[in-house]
């Protein structure tokens, strides 16, 4: 029976090192039985950017979580098509998993900007918020909006060891022709060059 899910998403654009690392330390400190990785179809503050077909990021996302025995990826925002909103997505957890605890990861700098998701409050119903260390971010700008206050309770800060690595990043990386090695697993690097990705 599982007692506690925790659910991270994101463009995956590429998936590296900083969202497993931080993934891995929310299971582990707040007992998750499993965490699922859920690559969007459409970011909704991505619409004018290219981004890498779904099949691709989705892919990438399954090879890096195939070495931890606790993590899946989960296509239920790729299957649905146009844009990924958060609500959705938990609304269809709530309903997988009506008994389980779920969290939903995101990084401090994506949790500044929560209120301005769609239907953000029925969210911190569905879930608790994990939001974990990003260099750069501080969690204490989240309490200067006067309409988080009621909702303290539902925001879970984890001050963990986190990795200054992006997508963006490493995207800006390949496209010079430079080293992406130890940012994000080998087979995420050798899916990326056998298709070309990022050039
Ligand atoms: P991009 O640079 O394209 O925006 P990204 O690295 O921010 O990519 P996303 O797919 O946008 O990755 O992020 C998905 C989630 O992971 C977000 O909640 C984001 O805050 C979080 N995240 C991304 N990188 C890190 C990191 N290094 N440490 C902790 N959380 C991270
Ligand atoms: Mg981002």
């Amino acid at each position: 029976m599982m007692r506690a899910l925790a659910v991270m998403g994101g463009t995956f654009d590429p998936i590296h090192y900083g969202h497993l690392l931080a993934a891995d330390q929310v299971r582990y400190n707040l007992k998750c039985d499993k965490v699922l990785f859920v690559p969007a179809f459409k970011s909704l503050y991505k619409i004018d950017v290219e981004m890498t077909s779904a099949e691709h990021r989705f892919e990438m996302t399954r090879l890096a979580v195939s070495t931890n025995e606790f993590f899946e990826v989960c296509d239920l925002e790729i299957k649905r098509g146009g844009i990924s909103y958060t609500v959705d997505t938990l609304e269809d957890m709530r309903k997988l998993y009506p008994h389980c605890k779920l969290y939903f990861i995101v990084g401090v700098d994506a949790a500044l900007g929560i209120t301005g998701w769609k239907n953000w409050e029925r969210i911190l119903e569905i879930c608790s918020i994990v939001a974990v260390d990003r260099p750069g971010y501080s969690i204490e700008d989240l309490w200067q909006d006067y309409k988080m206050i009621k909702y303290k309770k539902k925001i879970i800060f984890m001050k963990a060891l986190h990795m200054p690595i992006s997508s963006s990043y490493i995207r800006e990386k390949v496209k010079k022709g430079e080293p992406i090695k130890y940012m994000l697993p080998e087979s995420v690097e050798e899916y990326i060059k056998k298709h070309k990705l990022y050039l």
